[in-house]
């Protein structure tokens, strides 16, 4: 069923997940075990992400060059057809520009939907260590919004080969990222709400935020969209901060901010339980206000973690 389906039909606040596939050698049974005690809070639908492959060229003795991935989270779409297997619920692969030719993508999404796949996030994705700026691939999609473009056309029976009769259409249900703090790479926050809205013109249905700490930004965000005709639902993305790092790792990596007060309070814990601590009293405030202001789903970044999640669902699912 498709993502916006759920959220129609629904009449409360949704709870869902965002997992990230385990690393090389890793078994799906350790990633169950993870969602396992998630599953009493009925998430219709589990994302999980996708990890851009990446290449190392090492020279072998013969002079030969030995072509060799570093990627070290595969297994995207292996994980979601075990998800809808596993717990008969839906699974959102994350699927992304970079890397991909625009026929590799016509491929891909052609696996998901024998796959029986009803939904996709469609994310431009990042640079790869080796370059400076994210660099699309020769005849591949340079933005978000040309991805949707291209899924959008499948939904049609527009397939890439002009010469193919009597296509069938996908019917895929696709959402998109949004920034409440803005893209890093944007100028201005309304040049990023420019392209969003172009995203959704194109055929998204619905957007997944960035993690925030400080709900005034996504209670603003929501309102410069309608503000701007942008009216699919906006999931708001929440992550319970856990470790003392997390004050330098998730403004670094995620390129967000955190409020001063949570700032300060992170600086006063004297370890990691009290982070921990903090942050789940942190999500339990983000959350309450959430909910009674009608957010329809919330959306929790697992990265491997369920535990504290689990202690800020009980309260509202
Ligand atoms: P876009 O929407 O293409 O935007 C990128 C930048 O370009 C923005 O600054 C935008 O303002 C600008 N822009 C957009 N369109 C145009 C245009 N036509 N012309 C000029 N400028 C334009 N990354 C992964 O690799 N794997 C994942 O699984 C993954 N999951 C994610 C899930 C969520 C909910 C979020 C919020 C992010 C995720 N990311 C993931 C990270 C994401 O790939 C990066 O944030 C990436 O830098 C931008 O992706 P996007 O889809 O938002 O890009």
């Amino acid at each position: 069923m498709k993502v916006t389906e759920h959220i129609t039909n629904a009449d409360k606040t949704l709870f869902s997940l965002e997992i990230i596939p385990p690393k090389k050698g890793d078994s799906i049974k350790n990633l169950f075990a993870q969602i396992d005690p998630l599953m009493e809070f009925k998430p219709p639908f589990i994302d999980v992400t996708y990890h851009r492959e990446e290449y190392v060229y090492k020279e072998r003795e013969n002079g030969l060059l030995e072509k060799r991935s570093i990627k070290k989270r595969p297994g995207t779409v292996g994980i979601c057809a075990a998800i809808q297997n596993h717990y008969q619920i839906d699974a959102v692969p994350h699927i992304i520009c970079g890397g991909f030719s625009k026929e590799e993508t016509e491929n891909a999404l052609i696996d998901l939907n024998f796959l029986g796949i009803d939904n996709v996030l469609a994310l431009r994705g990042d640079n790869i260590k080796s370059e400076r700026e994210f660099n699309p691939e020769p005849d591949g999609n340079a933005y978000a919004s040309d991805l949707v473009e291209q899924i959008s056309a499948m939904n049609k029976g527009e397939y890439l080969d002009d010469e193919l009769q009597n296509a069938i259409p996908s019917n895929f249900c696709i959402g998109v990222a949004g920034y409440p703090e803005k893209h890093f790479e944007a100028p201005n926050m309304n040049f990023d709400l420019k392209w969003l809205k172009k995203k959704v013109e194109l055929g998204a249905e619905y957007i997944v935020t960035q993690m925030f700490f400080d709900n005034k930004a996504y209670f603003k965000f929501v309102d410069d969209c309608r503000a701007i005709g942008i009216n699919v639902p906006i999931i708001p993305g929440i992550k319970p901060v856990a470790v003392k790092r997390h004050l330098t790792i998730l403004p670094n990596i995620f390129k967000i901010d955190l409020p001063d007060e949570l700032e300060q309070e992170i600086t006063k814990c004297k370890d990691n339980a009290a982070v921990k601590e903090l942050g789940i009293e942190w999500g339990i405030q983000q959350c309450r206000e959430l909910v009674d202001k009608g957010a329809p789903v919330i959306h929790f970044y697992s990265m491997g973690k369920s535990d504290a999640i689990h202690r800020i669902a009980k309260e509202f699912f």
